[in-house]
């Protein structure tokens, strides 16, 4: 029986792997010059490849059933076995699992030794425009350099990815949309935000580990602690992209949405007011400028205190009133940025949306709009934290659908 996959990526190399250890006839269809490219970029060059705590709440979706069935067929025992079965020793760094060599063309190093000793046919430079199933068999139009080719395949295996990084495009969201599959809207998630406090210029550049909440319509969706980045235009770092999927559906839904920035969640606000007391006692004559020196990076504490209106850097610190030194406290423990989106797929780890989870079946990975096709990986509607949980949604759903059950 012939299998092909569409998509020689995370998802598409482990189900190729499973499918020909059940003892199909696999081809792997690849459009760009070599398989598993964007495994190199993952993890920071590390692959960060899956996170000792799986859990469902790490992983978004539309669907309103189980969706983290597939982590539970394939969960991380299974993984990480597999992986190390092909030599990969797993170095955990804050739960986040990275191959001992910390580096990601390991991963991918060993996915393609295993390819090549089972002998998987590779395509390479051809993509898959069109899919149509005929009697019992699928007709997979491609082109390969220029040409086009027809394959005549027993069971397919999509598992092209969504469209975050550089090489993404909806031609397969589209077949599989014209097949009868319902594709919910996408967005890019994992990715820097975009704000329009005029602010951002003076600090772009400079990191600090904060609490991050970011607020939807005024409500709190979610908090995160971690490495901010001020960037030209808005924010980056790990605890942004950790909340950046709100931000992206904010902009969607066309709502209003700003992150706050707690620079000292680890001290209350009466704690914060007597340490700048303590500060002014010390060296009254210094500046409102000078009375930052040395705890808070220069040009935040510019922002601050313009934020606070609390008049002129130079002015002396020994004249600040109690309410103006409220005012101080405040801006450090809710720096206010306001969020006008995100930046695109080309600069995100993750898509949003995708084909609903409503059209394939959890426990095997295939389609309930058309048998003996199977669908895989990013291009479905779930999104993962930043973590390593996407790499381990295309591995599980991957795996499953390579038992062609
Ligand atoms: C910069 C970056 C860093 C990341 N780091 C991490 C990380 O550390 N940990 C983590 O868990 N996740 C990470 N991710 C997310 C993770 O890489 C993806 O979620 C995961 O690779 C998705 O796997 P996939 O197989 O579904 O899709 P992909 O890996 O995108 O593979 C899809 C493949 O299909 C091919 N293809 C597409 N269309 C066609 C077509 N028409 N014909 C033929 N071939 C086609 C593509 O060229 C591609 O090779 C990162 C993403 C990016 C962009």
């Amino acid at each position: 029986m012939k299998v092909a996959i569409i998509g020689g990526g995370a998802s598409g190399l482990i189900a190729s792997i499973i499918a020909k250890r059940q003892g199909f006839d696999v081809v792997i269809i690849e459009k760009q010059d070599r398989i598993g490219k964007k495994i190199l970029a993952t993890g920071n060059g590390r692959c960060n490849m899956t996170n000792l705590k799986l859990l469902a709440d790490n992983f978004h979706t539309s669907y309103k059933g189980n969706h983290f069935l597939p982590i539970e067929i394939i969960n991380l025992e299974k993984t990480l076995e597999f992986f190390k079965d092909l030599g990969i020793i797993p170095y955990v760094e804050n739960n986040k699992v990275f191959p001992l060599s910390k580096q990601a063309s390991s991963v991918l190093d060993v996915l393609m030794l295993e390819i090549n000793r089972l002998n998987i046919d590779t395509l390479l430079n051809s993509k898959v425009i069109n899919l149509i199933k005929k009697g019992q068999h699928f007709e997979i139009d491609l082109v390969k350099e220029d040409k086009k080719e027809k394959l005549i395949i027993d069971k397919v295996i999509v598992a092209s990815g969504g469209q975050a990084g550089v090489h993404s495009d909806l031609t397969i969201y589209n077949m599989l949309k014209d097949l009868g599959h319902e594709v919910l809207p996408i967005n890019p998630s994992l990715v820097q935000i975009i704000s329009s406090s005029n602010y951002c210029k003076t600090i772009k550049g400079i990191r600090v580990d904060c609490e991050v909440s970011i607020y939807r319509n005024n409500v709190c969706e979610k908090k995160e602690f971690g490495e901010v980045l001020f960037t030209e235009d808005g924010l980056s770092g790990p605890a942004i992209f950790q909340i950046s999927r709100v931000a992206s559906i904010c902009k969607k839904n066309d709502e209003s949405c700003y992150v706050k920035l707690d620079l000292h969640p680890e001290f209350n606000k009466e704690q914060l007011i007597q340490i700048i007391y303590e500060r002014i006692d010390k060296n009254p004559t210094n500046s409102l400028e000078q009375l930052f020196i040395g705890w808070i990076n220069k040009k935040i504490a510019t922002v601050i205190i313009k934020n606070s209106n609390v008049g002129n850097i130079n002015r002396l610190c020994n004249e600040l009133e109690y309410e103006e030194i409220e005012r101080l406290v405040n801006s450090i423990k809710s720096l206010r940025f306001d969020i006008v989106g995100t930046r695109g797929f080309k600069f995100a780890q993750t898509t949003i949306g995708g084909i609903s989870l409503d059209d394939v079946n959890l426990e095997t990975m295939e389609s309930k709009v058309l048998k003996g096709l199977y669908i895989t990986g990013e291009i479905l509607d779930v999104d993962g934290d930043c973590g390593g949980y996407n790499l381990q949604w295309a591995w599980s759903t991957g795996y499953i659908a390579g038992k062609i059950r």
